[in-house]
C-alpha cells in the first residue's frame, strides 16, 4: 500500500523491521524499547544518538539546544511564544514599563492554516500578535491560501519596536504553500531586522527534505509524524542564549508558563525531565540514522524531493486544464503536499464526484489518503521522505490513466 496521507506518514520498512525487533528485545537486553526505564543508560544512548544523527543531518551549530519534547506542533504554537516572550522580558527588563504596559509585537507571516492557527492562539493567550502578512488577502488570491506575497509588501513591525520574534511556517500542509527554494527568504528582511528579531520556523512537514540554515533562526520546530514518521515526538532546535527561566521575566511584563512548556526545563534535564515519548523518539532515531548513513543525507533527500514533486507536477500541468493547482504561484508549490482540484474538460470548475472518483482509482492500486484535508476538499499528494520514487511514479501512471478516463 502507498501511503500519500498527510500525517502520521509510513516509515522506511527497513525502519520498521528494526523498530519491530526493538520493541520485542531492545538491543539484548531482554526487554523491549518501551519497557525500559527513559531514564536507563541504554535509553539515554537511543536520545544521545538521535539527537547527535540530527545534529549531522542538519549541522547544527553548538548553540543550539535540540529538545524532544510532547504535545505536537499544536503545543508549540504557545510554546514557541511563551518562550520566547519570557526571554524577550528578561533581556528587555524594562521594555513592557516603557511601553505603556503593552507586550512586544509577535510578527506572523501567515501563508495557510497552520500559521493563522498559530495566529489565534497567540491572540487567544493575550499576546500582541502582529499579522504581518496574511496571504488570502493579498491581491488576485479570492480569499484562499496558494500563494506567497513579495515581503517588500510585509507589513513588519519596526526592528525599533523590538518585536519578540517573527514566525512562519516554512510549508504549509494543508494549502500546499512552500517557500521556495532555497526556503523562506530570510536576507531579504531589512537588515537591522534580520539581525535583531529572532525568526521562528515551523517546519512540521518539510524538515529534512532540503537544507536549513540553522544559525539565521532563533527557533525551529518540528512534529516528528510527516517527514520523520512516528507521531508522538515534537522536536524543537532553539538558540540557547533564549532559553530563559521564566520566572525571572514574570516581574518585567514575562508570561507564567506550565512547567513542561518550559523550554529550560527540558534542556537542563535532556529532555528527561518527566517521561518522554520513548517508541517516538527511538524510531525517529533510527529514521534519522536510515537517512544519514544509507539514504545520502538532507542532500539525497533533497533531490528526490525534487524529482518526486516534479513527476506529479508535470503530469498536472500536462492535463489540459483536468487537474487544477490550487497554489497559483508556480514557485510556491509544496515539493511535499502537492494539492489540486479536478475539473471536467473545459469547464475549470472543480467536481467532487469526479474527485471521489479519483481517489477511487487510486485506492484501486493500492494508493491511499489522497483526499485534501476535509477544511479545503480536492486532492492532496503528500510525498514525505519515506514515499519512494516509484511509488510516485506509480501515482503519476493513475493521474495520467485518470486525465485520459475523463476525456474519453
Ligand atoms: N504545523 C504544521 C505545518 C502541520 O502540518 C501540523 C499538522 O499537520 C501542525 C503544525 C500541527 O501538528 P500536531 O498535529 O502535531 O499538533
Amino acid at each position: 500500500t502507498i501511503n500519500l496521507g498527510a500525517g502520521p506518514s509510513s516509515l522506511p520498512t527497513s525502519v520498521l523491521l528494526t523498530a519491530a525487533q526493538g520493541i520485542l528485545d531492545h538491543d539484548g537486553t531482554g526487554m523491549g524499547l518501551t519497557e525500559l526505564s527513559h531514564r536507563s543508560g541504554t535509553f539515554k544512548k537511543v536520545i544521545e544518538k538521535a539527537e547527535a544523527d540530527l545534529r549531522a543531518l542538519l549541522a547544527i551549530p553548538d548553540d543550539y539546544a535540540v529538545l524532544f519534547v510532547q504535545g505536537g506542533g499544536t503545543e508549540q504554537f504557545s510554546a514557541t511564544a511563551l518562550n520566547l516572550l519570557a526571554a524577550h522580558a528578561v533581556h528587555n527588563p524594562d521594555y513592557v514599563r516603557n511601553n505603556n504596559g503593552q507586550g512586544p509585537p509577535c510578527d506572523y507571516v501567515v501563508t495557510g492554516s497552520w500559521t493563522s492557527k498559530a495566529v489565534k492562539e497567540a491572540r487567544r493567550l493575550g499576546f500582541n500578535a502582529n499579522v504581518a502578512v496574511d496571504a488570502r488577502k493579498a491581491e488576485g488570491a479570492d480569499g484562499k491560501f496558494g500563494m506567497i506575497p513579495e515581503v517588500s509588501t510585509w507589513n513588519l513591525s519596526p526592528a525599533q519596536s523590538k518585536p519578540a520574534f517573527l514566525y512562519y511556517c516554512d510549508n504549509e500542509t494543508v494549502d500546499g504553500v512552500e517557500f521556495p527554494n532555497p526556503g523562506f527568504p530570510i536576507d531579504r528582511l531589512p537588515k537591522e531586522y534580520r539581525d535583531t528579531v529572532p525568526i521562528v520556523a515551523d517546519c512540521s512537514s518539510n524538515i529534512l527534505s532540503r537544507p536549513i540554515d540553522v544559525a539565521a533562526h532563533s527557533l525551529i520546530f518540528f512534529g516528528a509524524q510527516k517527514n520523520v514518521g512516528p507521531s508522538g515526538v515534537t522536536v524543537v532546535i532553539v538558540r540557547k542564549s533564549l532559553v530563559v527561566d521564566p520566572d525571572l521575566g514574570v516581574e518585567h511584563g514575562g508570561p507564567r508558563i506550565p512547567t513542561t512548556l518550559v523550554y529550560k526545563n527540558m534542556l537542563d534535564n535532556a529532555s528527561l525531565y518527566n517521561t518522554p515519548p520513548m517508541f517516538a523518539i527511538y524510531a525517529s532515531g533510527l529514521v534519522f540514522d536510515d537517512l544519514l548513513r544509507n539514504k545520502g543525507g538532507v542532500q539525497g533527500a533533497t533531490e528526490r524531493a525534487q524529482q518526486k514533486s516534479r513527476l506529479v507536477y508535470d503530469a498536472i500541468d500536462a492535463s489540459e486544464g483536468i487537474l487544477i493547482p490550487t497554489v497559483r504561484q508556480p514557485g510556491a508549490r509544496s515539493r511535499m503536499n502537492v494539492t489540486f482540484r479536478i475539473a471536467r474538460p473545459g469547464t475549470a470548475t472543480p467536481d467532487e464526484a469526479l474527485e471521489d472518483r479519483f481517489a477511487k482509482r487510486c485506492a484501486e492500486h493500492h494508493i491511499v489518503q489522497v483526499k485534501g484535508h476535509r477544511s479545503v476538499g480536492g486532492i492532496r499528494t503528500s510525498l514525505y521522505n519515506a514515499v519512494t520514487v516509484e511509488q510516485v511514479q506509480k501515482l503519476v501512471e493513475v493521474m495520467r490513466a485518470f486525465v485520459q478516463e475523463v476525456k474519453a
